[in-house]
């Protein structure tokens, strides 16, 4: 491509209103523009690296025996109703009426079209394992939509959904998928990990994800510093705690005027936050649910959002609430003689003489112990924290340490929720209907294009792996319009990169050679050829690879062999 031809808008100023690096640099780079909210348009560029990083999701996907379809982007209502997510999925789902008021909704994912698609085109036990996959267009009403198209609204997922006939199997096509996963990633030079996940909105239990390591990352990643384990903060558990020690004095009730925070009610009784427990109202099906903590403990939305009577997602009583349930407000609210149901996490139950409010402005009790001055019913003591750096790993391999993380697949088993809900059973070997287990797998392959440059850059621009780059080569031609032997020299260079199939991009344009240059860091190819008069006259022109390096002159006649080599 002649870079004079391409649509390329650089920028040399960082725009106003990106966050993280990968998303000031696909707009300076002019890889991607905004349209709305979260919406892009992938300007040709950047269009090439999804290309890129298509192909090799579908050469690891077509390798394991996965085979592409392509499900519509508009879904209609009845569908979602048959699994029930028509009412349950938020305003995340994006819904709209056709002429005849039928109700529709744009794929945000596909486990209600693909599972349609199964009941009625397979339907015997022969036809089993099959797994399905697609590289399509989703849309999700993000309530905030940010970093560029790392969490956008409209974006390209490749999402696949498995049906086995037993657990066996399934174990097996998961573990396929698992190894598909890391292969993908492999190639696009990531440094990632898979952890164990929450299956959030879309069912199922026992999920992994694929998180590419970055500063920049949304996601907590917890993983153990002497063994295997790696799990979300969402989900990571630590080890059992130790065993409660025995009560010592009698419970007593103190004075603690305007101390509204643990770390002062603390300071005023010389207790460690390790010896006091915090008690939060969240809201419930039937009013408000206390959840309580060890003071140095926060609390986990997503552990909390799953037990039993607690409204999904987490809210927190607001303080008028909470007077009207409790009594008090929030710095004063303690477990016992408490006027509504709690939970208490298992590491606040194994603490023993604590402190904690006594529902009474300005009160708290000291040398509390559970099951001596309050009981707790069965099934109420659980795991409601985010697990802390540093504390024991959960299989004693070491301590657990934190990670920043993005998030860029995830795979889910389903059980038979979709398949039961929607009656995609298949005959058996003995003529019997027969409920598949399902598996459901997504990579996002737009924030991945984002990931990508958040491993890959510096303060001048994208470094792209050479898997995954716009382009391969990078002729810089320097005074091109003017000078008749640069001119003749590039043109020649370009045409054998043509010839030898590399992808090669020309800069034929009148920009002077610092711009040029400028522009060559920003958008990252790896492989730069320098074309001017000055090294022209010795036979050479000037080598630079992307990644570092001095440029350094190599004659004319080897600078593809050396580009070879480099790879
Ligand atoms: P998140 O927790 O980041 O919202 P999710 O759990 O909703 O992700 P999945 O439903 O598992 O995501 O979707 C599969 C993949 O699609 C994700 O791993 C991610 O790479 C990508 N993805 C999800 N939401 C977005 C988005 N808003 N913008 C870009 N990619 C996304
Ligand atoms: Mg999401």
């Amino acid at each position: 491509m002649r870079q004079s031809q391409l649509l390329l808008p650089t920028l040399k100023e960082n725009p106003a209103d990106a966050d993280v690096a990968s998303h000031r640099l696909m707009l300076r780079a002019g890889l991607i523009r905004q349209v709305a909210a979260g919406v892009y348009t992938w300007l040709p560029l950047g269009l090439r690296v999804i290309r890129k990083l298509e192909n090799i999701i579908r050469e690891e996907l077509n390798r394991s025996g996965a085979q592409e379809v392509l499900m519509p982007v508009v879904q209609p209502a009845e569908l979602w109703e048959e699994t029930g997510r028509w009412a349950k999925m938020g305003p995340e789902l994006l819904r709209f009426e056709d002429r005849h008021d039928r109700d529709f909704c744009l794929g945000p994912t596909h486990e209600e079209i693909i599972t349609d698609l199964f009941r009625r085109e397979v339907h015997s036990y022969k036809q089993l394992p099959c797994n399905f996959y697609q590289i399509q267009t989703k849309f999700r009403d993000e309530i905030r939509p940010r970093f560029g198209v790392m969490r956008a609204r409209e974006f390209t997922m490749k999402d696949g959904y498995s049906f086995d006939l037993d657990q066996a199997s399934f174990d097996r096509t998961y573990q396929g998928m698992y190894d598909c996963y890391c292969r993908i990633l492999s190639r696009m030079d990531l440094d990632f990990r898979p952890v164990e996940a929450d299956a959030g909105n879309i069912g199922g239990s026992n999920t992994h994800e694929f998180q590419v390591l970055a500063e920049s990352g949304e996601d907590t990643i917890v993983y153990a510093t002497g063994g295997d384990y790696a799990a979300n903060l969402e989900r990571a558990v630590g080890a059992p705690p130790s065993p409660r020690p025995e009560p010592g004095e009698a419970m007593h009730t103190v004075d603690t005027p305007d101390c509204t925070t643990i770390a002062a009610v603390g300071e005023l009784l010389s207790l460690p936050e390790t010896q006091c427990v915090k008690t939060m109202l969240v809201r419930g099906e039937d009013g408000p649910i206390a959840i309580v903590l060890r003071g140095d403990h926060e609390l986990n939305e997503i552990k909390v959002g799953k037990l039993p009577g607690v409204t999904n997602p987490v809210t927190f009583a607001e303080e008028s609430e909470i007077i009207s349930a409790v009594g008090c407000r929030p710095g004063s609210i303690g477990p016992v003689n408490l006027a509504v149901p709690f939970y208490v996490d298992e590491y606040a139950y194994a603490v023993a003489d604590f402190c904690c409010g006594a529902n009474e402005e300005g009160r708290h009790h000291v040398n509390v112990n559970w099951e001596r001055d309050l009981t707790v019913d069965a099934g109420r003591v659980v795991d409601a924290r985010n697990v802390v750096a540093g504390e024991p790993a959960p299989d004693g391999q070491g301590t657990l340490a934190f990670l920043r993380g993005i998030e860029v697949g995830h795979i889910f088993q389903l059980g038979t929720i979709y398949s039961e809900a929607m009656g995609a059973d298949v005959l058996d070997q003995d003529g019997k209907p027969l409920v598949p287990i399902m598996g459901c797998y997504g990579m996002g392959v737009t924030r991945l294009v984002a990931a990508i440059i958040e491993q890959n850059h510096d303060e001048v621009g994208i470094k792209w792996p050479a898997p995954v780059a716009p382009f391969h080569v990078h002729i810089v031609a320097l005074n091109y319009g003017k000078s008749e032997a640069v001119r003749e020299a590039a043109d020649a260079l370009y045409q054998a990169c043509l010839d030898a199939d590399m992808e090669v991009l020309l800069d034929d344009t009148d920009d002077r050679p610092g711009v040029k240059f400028a522009d060559a860091d920003l958008i990252g190819i790896p492989h730069r050829i320098t074309v001017g008069d000055r090294a022209l006259k010795e036979g050479n022109v000037e080598y630079k690879a992307r990644t570092g390096g001095e440029a350094e002159p190599v004659p004319v006649a080897d600078i593809l062999r050396r580009i070879t080599q480099e790879d």
